[in-house]
């Protein structure tokens, strides 16, 4: 019995982390119900209509809950994303209707045969709660792993106890509200809510039975994890966004994280943390975890490692931050990635499995990506594999506060061009856009005419960071066009009037960059614009140069960043010996804050008007008309609640 309330317990604790889903559920239900019991004046294909939203709504929140419990019950996943979700829903939802359908038609016969047995659909569908639950939980479960014939052993004494101890409890629920006479909408909501809880526990109950059955899904459990995390960046907004959207629209995955799973041999089992805030469940002994860290996000990386230490695991932190501070990321880690994780990581993997991890690993031979990583990119689904498109690593240009040149190396490393076709053409029917990667676009003249002349022909939308020297080229503007190039992003980082052209390198054409843009605008492609104030040499004056700048040239969207000299970069540096940094707390290495001593601006202010100016008007039309629409929906709502 110690063990059944044993088991029980834990399997609570799995049902209350995902409690806004069985509440979700539960709102389908009475949405349903609702439903059917409203009048729409007779006018039933309004009925029908809602009742066939709700009812495909039922499926997709029931299918993917149902998956959801069964990766967790089996130890795949240990939080809820919304691919995952996705996924399950397409997985379940065929059973879920079959079984529930098949329910239904047994009811049927049942009250047309025996028309006084005074069964209702809801106590009908209660007693047969087992049998729904074991065969989703068998049809579900058999997707995934060869399941063995069920046997005696199957039913052992634990596992009848705690499944009667659970459906009489749902069966109990039911007839006290089937019953209920209080008059209280509010208590048998609550009873209802109560029974649908024990309905998930009574499935979730099942599923751990199989699988703790199910020889696969144990060697699946015993296989050693590889944790790889990226955490969210410190702070207020930025990591509610970032969560939010990142979670639900899949807006970025690491790159990293491909690579390495391109490189880890297939005994292991990877799991992936990103766009999410962490928790304390998440952290695991006897892991490999991987964090990779760049300086805004150092000091959550830093103690995820920490946490993850506590509990006894082996903690390695890669990325461009610690690769220039390596010493200060091994206060709270065992090892460090200097560089790139290709060239670096088959030999941690293979001193993790001798138990001799070193402190320092040095990825810095500026390698070409193994076939295993275009293997994995091929192999990932769509939704992935359209985000990690990249055609070149590293840039021609050198700027003093870009870590590109330092991270990448000096030499310019193209793929074969067949191999970011095929990548292409897999991803196309699904993402007409495609978003490639690179720093760079425009690196290499031939290789980019090489490379569009044949993407032209797949008949896809793109866009890229590039340099505005492509305007330049004519031919190459033509080009871009022609094979669905929609948006630039041009770092132009100074305005055509700013000192620090004399810089040479990219800033030589910043006396033509509007004519430039303009070229661009003129082809139809919009152009994004990246400005940087706080050089050397701004002042009011750049400042004011600087709002003309984004006013007069026709950027689909400009953002302006505040100079920020980040570990590994020639202005760091400059900085350190000139004594000009102010801190080095890393959190505020976030392009919004002075964190470099300026002599001729009032830093305070500027870190307060220039998100005011650009956020504020330079906000887009469409921006300003969706705000309109939502000021005035509250506006009327307000207004017309009744006194
Ligand atoms: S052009 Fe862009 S990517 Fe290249 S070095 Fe300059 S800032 Fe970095």
């Amino acid at each position: 019995m110690k063990q059944v309330l044993k088991n029980l317990r834990s399997q609570v604790k799995l049902l209350n982390s995902l409690y806004y889903l069985v509440f979700l559920t539960f709102l389908m239900d009475l949405s349903i119900v609702g439903v059917l019991n409203i009048n729409f004046l007779n006018a039933n294909y309004i009925k029908v209509i809602f009742l066939s939203i709700l009812a495909i709504m039922k499926i997709f929140v029931y299918g993917g809950f149902y998956g959801s419990l069964v990766d967790f019950c089996s130890g795949q996943e240990i939080f809820l994303t919304f691919r995952r979700f996705k996924q399950n829903v397409k997985d379940v939802w065929g059973s879920y209707i079959i079984l529930s359908v098949f329910i239904w038609i047994l009811y049927l016969i049942l009250i047309t045969n025996i028309p006084n047995c005074g069964i209702t659909i809801l106590s009908f569908f209660s007693y047969l709660d087992i049998v729904f639950c074991l065969c989703l939980a068998y049809l579900m479960i058999g997707k995934q792993y060869p399941l063995t014939r069920i046997n005696r052993r199957f039913f052992d004494l634990e596992f009848l106890c705690s499944i009667f101890l659970l459906y009489l409890a749902k069966i109990v629920l039911v007839h006290v509200l089937e019953s209920s006479n209080m008059g209280l909408a509010i208590i048998d909501k609550m009873i209802a809510l109560m029974a649908q809880y024990f309905h998930f526990l009574l499935f979730i109950n099942i599923s751990t039975q199989f699988i703790k059955h199910c020889p696969c899904a144990i060697e699946d459990r015993q296989r050693p994890e590889i944790y790889l995390v990226s955490p969210v960046v410190s702070g207020v907004l930025e990591p509610i966004i970032n969560n939010i959207l990142g979670s639900l629209l899949g807006f970025f995955y690491p790159p990293v994280f491909l690579i390495i799973s391109a490189l880890t041999p297939k005994k292991y089992k990877i799991k992936e943390f990103y766009n999410r805030f962490w928790r304390d469940e998440y952290y695991q002994g006897n892991k490999l975890v991987v964090i990779t860290c760049y300086t805004v996000n150092a000091y959550e990386a830093y103690s995820i490692a920490k946490g993850f230490k506590e509990k006894g695991s082996k903690v390695v932190i890669g990325g461009v931050h610690v690769s220039f501070l390596p010493d200060e990321a091994l206060e709270f880690c065992d090892s460090v990635i200097i560089g790139e994780a290709v060239g670096a990581w088959e030999e941690v993997i293979h001193d993790y499995e001798k138990g001799d991890l070193k402190k320092k690993y040095y990825g810095l031979d500026y390698l070409d990506y193994p076939d295993s990583v275009q293997k994995e990119l091929m192999r990932k689904n769509e939704e992935i594999s359209s985000k990690l498109i990249e055609t070149s690593r590293g840039c021609k240009f050198d700027c003093e506060f870009c870590t590109n040149f330092m991270m990448c190396g000096t030499q310019i490393r193209k793929k074969p061009v067949k191999d970011i076709l095929s990548i292409i053409k897999k991803v196309r029917h699904k993402y007409k856009y495609i978003c490639f990667l690179d720093a760079n676009i425009f690196n290499d003249p031939n290789y980019f005419f090489e490379l569009f002349e044949s993407v032209k022909k797949l008949n896809v939308k793109w866009m890229a960071s590039c340099t505005i020297d492509i305007a330049a080229n004519e031919k190459a503007l033509a080009l871009a066009k022609e094979s669905g190039c929609k948006m630039l992003r041009f770092g132009y980082e100074i305005t055509d009037r700013s000192e620090e052209m004399k810089q040479g390198g990219k800033f030589s054409l910043a006396n033509k960059y509007s004519a430039l843009t303009k070229k661009v605008r003129e082809k139809g492609i919009a152009v994004t614009a990246f400005l940087i104030f706080g050089h050397d040499s701004d002042n009011f004056k750049s400042f004011i140069d600087l709002v003309r700048f984004a006013l007069v040239n026709p950027f689909l969207t400009r953002s302006v960043c505040i100079l920020t000299p980040y570990p590994g970069t020639r202005l760091y540096y400059r900085k350190l010996a000139e004594n000009k940094l102010r801190n080095l707390n890393w959190m505020e290495y976030n392009a919004s804050r002075f964190v470099i001593k300026h002599d001729q601006l009032n830093e305070p202010l500027y870190e307060v008007i220039i998100p005011l100016i650009f956020n504020l008007i330079f906000f887009r039309p469409l921006t300003y008309a969706f705000l309109f629409a939502v000021f005035y929906a509250l506006g009327v709502v307000i207004f017309s609640i009744p006194k």
